[in-house]
């Protein structure tokens, strides 16, 4: 009889034992899920790589698209592994890091991935042109003109000393060009993206040497898409009925 109630005890404590190492298995695989999202994925290049060519040939692109926008996609998920930034996202990483020197790595390498992301997208095989829309209105209103809105673009790209980039923002209801170095982006001072050139050496070099200039003119006469712009313009203020007309 005294048998009974040691059996019942091990039943219990088996079954307790089973128990905690249903709920040990189920927290490993919360934590391995949370670890393995991603933060920052590579974006498809919108096009070809050949298609930009002859203004960027396929082998920049093949480089700057395969080499260089993938290391930093790669470096900033490696970097941001961890529940320090679980259920971020890449803005919130970036607006997060902005400034923080002890950051620096996470901020450059995530910038550098939603730059990159937001620069292929800014070219288009068929772009170039004038823009339309209110885009086009805007950018009279802010530089006088489209040509002159280009000479000041260019001027900004060829003045930025080092690396870095040359931007079309939203600053509050205006538009601006400014430029920023090395992996700094509009996004950590306030303003909204609409177009970019990339002007670190590696967008251009194998095609225009030291012509920075050139490259970004070619940029913009043959490549801008300038609708992608225009949609960022809305996506950021959506026109009302009567501003639209
Ligand atoms: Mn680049």
């Amino acid at each position: 009889m005294a048998i009974i109630p040691g059996i019942k005890k091990r039943f219990i404590f088996i079954s307790s034992l089973l128990a905690t190492c249903v709920l040990v298995a189920l927290l490993l695989t919360q934590c391995s899920r949370h670890r393995s999202a991603a933060i920052f994925v590579q974006e498809p290049l919108p096009y070809a790589q050949n298609a930009l060519a002859p203004v960027i040939s396929a082998k920049t692109l093949s480089f700057h698209y395969g080499k260089h926008y993938a290391g930093y996609v790669k470096k900033a998920n490696a970097l941001t592994q961890g529940s320090a930034y679980a259920g971020k996202t890449a803005i919130d990483v970036i607006r997060e890091t902005a400034g923080d020197a002890a950051k620096a790595a996470v901020f450059n390498n995530a910038a550098q991935a939603w730059n990159h992301a937001f620069y292929f997208k800014c070219m288009n095989p068929h772009g170039g042109g004038v823009p339309q829309g209110r885009l086009a209105k805007m950018i009279d209103a802010a530089f006088g003109s489209f040509n002159n809105f280009k000479d000041v673009f260019i001027s900004a790209a060829s003045d930025q000393f080092g690396s870095g980039w040359v931007w079309l923002v939203l600053d509050g209801k205006k538009l601006a060009v400014i430029d920023t170095s090395n992996a700094d982006t509009p996004l950590a001072h306030g303003l909204t993206p609409l177009f970019t050139v990339d002007v670190w050496e590696h967008a251009y070099y194998l095609d225009y040497q030291n012509r920075r200039a050139d490259y970004v003119r070619q940029v913009l006469d043959k490549l801008a898409n300038w609708q992608f712009a225009n949609d960022q313009l809305t996506k950021a203020e959506p026109a009302s009925p009567s501003t639209s007309k």
